[in-house]
């Protein structure tokens, strides 16, 4: 088998772009604008990373020195959440949830049991093989999310 072909991932649009989307989407909600929601939507536009709700919390406070209350956070999270912005990944032991930016290029994932992290990967390959399967079952893929759990390098040794 050869091995597999694996690009990184990038966003699909700048922050100050989709910070006036965002602005349309909360007045067509009717929903106020809130500064502690655009800080955390700015978070997750500038470290692309997969965060807890904790090191969004402790992020909030290095990047921009503004504190907002774990409780807080968990409602803007779930907010950005079911606005489709952000998108939450399952950890296998289920206790947390990381979440990460939802304006990637399309991307699948691999996780680490033992310390949480997490790897992006792409593969046009297993992405075509995906759309194979589905069709072979008569099915037609509107969206996928992989996510490949195991033991990364660090944590092996
Ligand atoms: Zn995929
Ligand atoms: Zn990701």
């Amino acid at each position: 088998m050869k091995k597999p072909q694996t690009q990184p991932t990038k966003l699909t649009i700048s922050y100050d772009e989709y910070l006036i989307k965002f602005r349309k989407l909360l007045v067509s909600l009717k929903l106020n604008n809130s500064t502690q929601r655009e800080y955390v939507l700015k978070l997750f536009f500038e470290c692309q990373e997969h965060l807890t709700a904790d090191e969004v919390v402790l992020k909030l406070k290095q990047k921009f020195n503004i504190t907002i209350g774990i409780a807080t956070v968990y409602r803007i999270l779930s907010f950005l959440e079911q606005m489709k912005i952000i998108k939450s990944l399952t950890l296998e032991n289920e206790t947390s949830k990381k979440y990460e930016i939802n304006l990637k290029t399309h991307h699948d994932h691999l996780i680490c049991n033992e310390c949480g992290d997490v790897i992006e990967f792409y593969d046009s390959e297993l992405e075509r093989i995906q759309e194979l399967i589905a069709q072979e079952k008569g099915f037609v893929l509107t969206n996928h999310h992989m996510i490949l759990y195991g033991i990364c390098e660090k944590c092996r040794r």
